[in-house]
C-alpha cells in the first residue's frame, strides 16, 4: 500500500526525522487559515499517490494566506496523471540550499534493502540516474541493517558535503527504523533538503507498506481503509482529541466518552422527529475543556460543511460549568478572531458542579449563536430541529 505523502510525513515525524510544520487541507478558505497560523512563506503541495506533482504544477510556494488561498484554488481539483487533488499539504516554505535523493528499496528478488542515495536530488533525480548513474549511489543493506557507521558510509559515497553528513545519517538511521518498523517495501526521501539557514530536512516523502505484514500493523489500518484519512479526523488527532466523523448533521462535543455516547443516542433519537437528521461526530473532549481544547474542538466540528447545528453537553465535574463556559465564550472569540464562521447555531446545555454560574457567563456574553437549554433530551430536540431547518431560517 502506497502512503500520501502527509501520511509518510506523519510515520518519520513518529520516528524523529526532521521535517518541516504543515497541516493538511481540504478547501481553499482551510488553506488560507492554516497558512495563517504557520505565519510566514508556505508551500501547498497537492495529495495524490502519484511522483512528479511539482513538474505536473501541483506543488506551489505562497507569500502569504492570501496566496496559498489563490494556489489552492488551482491546486484543489486537479488532475495529476489521472488522480483528482482532493486534499493539499500546506507547509511552511523552506528556503532550500541544496537537494539530495535517499531511499531505502527493498530488492525483492534478493530478499535484501539497498539504500539509494545521491547528492543530487530533487526533481531531476530521474534524469540525473540516466545520464549521470555514477551520481547515484546503490548499496545493498547487510543483514545486520543500518546503523550510524553505515549511513555515515552512505553519506560519503554519495558525496554529500561533509558538513552535512552527520545529519544527514541521523535522518537514513530514522529512515532504516522507518522501514523495519513499519514493514515498509519503499521508504524514499526526495529531495532531502539542507535549507539556506543550514538545517537537514525531510522535505517529500514517501512511503510503501507491506500488504502481506499489515496485520502486524493495526494502528496504520487507517491509512488503508480511508477513515483515518478524513481530513478532520487528521486534525483532530494531531491536537490530541479524541474524535470520529459520522454521517449526520448535527455536531457533538461533550466531556466525558459515556456521556458523549448517550448524547449520540439522544441527538439520533430527536431527530426521527426532525428530518430524520442525525449525529455529525463523536467528539470527547475529556476533563479539561479548557478554552484552547474547546477552540478546536469547535473548530474541527463548525468547519465541517455538512454540520448544521452544534449540540455541546457539558456535565461538570472537577473541570465545573463555570470554567466551560468560559472555554466556550473564548472559543468563539479566538475562531472569530480568526475570521472562521461561527454562525452555525450552538445549543448549550450544562448541568452538574457550577452549572448556574457557567449558564449566567454565557448569558451575559449573549453570543448570538449560542441557545441554552437547561435538559439533554431538550437540547437534543433543539439543535435536531435547528439542524433539520434550511439555513436562512436558523
Ligand atoms: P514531487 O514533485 O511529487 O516529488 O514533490 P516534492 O515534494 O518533491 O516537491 C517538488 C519540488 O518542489 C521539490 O523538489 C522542490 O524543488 C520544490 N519544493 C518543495 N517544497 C518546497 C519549499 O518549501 N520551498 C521551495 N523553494 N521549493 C520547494
Ligand atoms: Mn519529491
Amino acid at each position: 500500500m502506497d502512503l500520501y505523502e502527509y501520511e509518510a510525513k506523519q510515520i518519520f515525524g513518529e520516528y524523529g526525522v526532521a521535517l518541516v510544520e504543515g497541516e493538511i487541507a481540504d478547501t481553499p478558505e482551510r488553506v488560507e487559515s492554516v497558512a495563517g497560523r504557520l505565519g510566514r512563506k508556505v508551500v501547498v503541495k497537492a495529495q495524490v499517490k502519484v511522483g512528479g506533482r511539482g513538474k505536473a504544477g501541483g506543488v506551489k510556494v505562497a507569500e502569504g494566506p492570501e496566496d496559498a488561498r489563490a494556489r489552492a484554488e488551482e491546486i484543489l481539483g486537479m488532475d495529476i496523471k489521472g488522480h483528482t487533488v482532493h486534499r493539499v499539504l500546506v507547509e511552511e516554505a523552506s528556503d532550500i540550499a541544496e537537494e539530495y535523493y535517499f531511499s531505502f528499496l527493498l530488492d525483492r528478488a534478493n530478499r535484501e534493502f539497498l539504500s539509494i542515495c545521491s547528492a543530487r536530488g530533487g526533481m531531476e533525480i530521474e534524469e540525473v540516474a540516466e545520464t549521470d548513474p555514477d551520481a547515484v549511489v546503490r548499496t545493498p543493506v547487510g543483514p545486520e541493517g543500518v546503523d550510524r557507521d553505515d549511513a555515515l558510509g552512505i553519506c560519503v559515497a554519495a558525496g554529500l558535503p561533509e558538513e552535512v553528513r552527520e545529519r544527514a545519517a541521523t535522518v537514513i538511521t530514522a529512515l532504516w527504523d522507518v522501514a523495519v518498523g513499519e514493514d515498509a517495501t519503499l521508504v524514499e526521501v526526495n529531495p532531502l533538503v539542507r535549507t539556506a539557514d543550514d538545517r537537514i530536512v525531510a522535505l517529500d516523502g514517501k512511503v510503501t507498506l507491506d500488504d502481506n505484514a499489515a496485520f502486524r500493523h493495526p494502528e496504520r489500518t487507517p491509512f488503508a481503509n480511508g477513515t483515518g484519512t478524513d481530513e478532520r479526523e487528521l486534525r483532530a488527532r494531531e491536537r490530541g482529541l479524541n474524535y470520529v466523523r459520522l454521517d449526520g448533521e448535527v455536531g457533538i462535543i461533550g466531556n466525558g466518552a459515556g456521556l458523549v455516547m448517550s448524547t449520540l443516542d439522544v441527538v439520533a433519537y430527536a431527530g426521527e422527529d426532525h428530518g430524520g437528521v442525525r449525529p455529525a461526530n463523536f467528539l470527547d473532549i475529556g476533563g479539561g475543556a479548557s478554552a484552547e481544547v474547546m477552540a478546536n474542538g469547535l473548530d474541527i466540528i463548525l468547519g465541517d460543511p455538512a454540520v448544521r447545528s452544534v449540540f455541546v453537553n457539558v456535565f461538570g465535574g472537577i473541570t465545573a460549568c463555570d470554567a466551560v463556559a468560559n472555554g466556550i465564550v473564548q472559543a468563539l472569540e479566538l475562531l472569530e478572531s480568526r475570521g472562521e464562521d461561527v454562525s452555525k447555531p450552538l445549543v448549550v446545555r450544562l448541568d452538574g458542579n457550577n452549572a448556574e454560574q457557567g449558564r449566567q457567563i454565557l448569558t451575559a456574553r449573549a453570543h448570538p449563536a449560542v441557545r441554552q437549554v437547561d435538559t439533554m433530551d431538550g437540547a437534543a430536540a433543539l439543535a435536531a430541529s435547528l439542524a433539520a431547518e434550511p439555513a436562512g431560517q436558523r
